[in-house]
């Protein structure tokens, strides 16, 4: 069963998949995800620190000059936007939450930049609880899988992913395509010529060479 050898492939290349994002406090992961929008792990994890370690609570977050935040997340983009969303997310986490962040999906949608893959990264990766985050990556390789549709939007491709594979499955899952999407099968030239699961692949013929 084609759902089977991707499985099979997957665990064998990321057997411990991990979220490279870094972080140490649930704050911490969230505002991470939320500057990961249009940017990379790894610009992330290269101003997460910074930012940490000069603003090391909500409070002192929420109260940054905005000009401060926006030199210092500059690096991934969209700063502007993104300081804002930092500085309001540590405001409501500071004042609504006790500081802690809530599990819950309906109250999580309701924060400034936080959109239901934010949301499915941080539930899977930081409470357990099964989701499969459809990024970039995500998107991509099951559509060249032929596990969904190439005009179908996210959340078709994720309803997709839900049905065909198992929930137990789904935040590894959700893991392993990211790093499979993010090193081998790639946006531009996908190392089709390396793929054990080239035989079930739509985009196998096109990329190979
Ligand atoms: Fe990706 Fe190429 Fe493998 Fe298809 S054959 S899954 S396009 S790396």
């Amino acid at each position: 069963m084609k759902t089977n050898r991707i499985i099979e492939y997957l665990d064998y290349l990321f057997p411990n998949p991990v979220c490279e994002l870094k972080f140490e406090k649930d704050y911490e992961f969230l505002i991470a995800i939320v500057l990961s929008a249009q940017s990379t792990d790894k610009r992330v994890n290269s101003v997460t620190p910074i930012l940490f370690s000069k603003y090391k609570s909500l409070k002192m977050l929420k109260k940054a000059s905005n000009h401060d935040l926006e030199d210092i997340i500059r690096p991934v983009g969209s700063f502007r936007k993104k300081a804002s969303y930092v500085k309001e997310i540590a405001r409501i986490l500071d004042e609504e939450f006790d500081g802690v962040v809530p599990k819950d999906r309906e109250k999580l949608i309701t924060f400034p930049g936080v959109g239901r893959k934010t949301i499915n990264v941080f539930l899977s990766e930081f409470y357990d609880i099964p989701a499969i985050a459809v990024d970039t990556h995500v998107e991509r390789v099951s559509k060249r899988l032929g596990l969904a549709k190439i005009d179908d939007d996210v959340l078709e491709v994720e309803r997709k992913l839900q049905k065909k594979f198992r929930k137990d499955l789904w935040s590894r899952l959700h893991l392993q395509l990211v790093l499979f999407g993010r090193y081998h099968c790639k946006a531009v030239r996908p190392e089709c010529f390396n793929c054990q699961i080239a035989d079930i692949c739509h985009e196998k013929k096109k990329n190979y060479k």
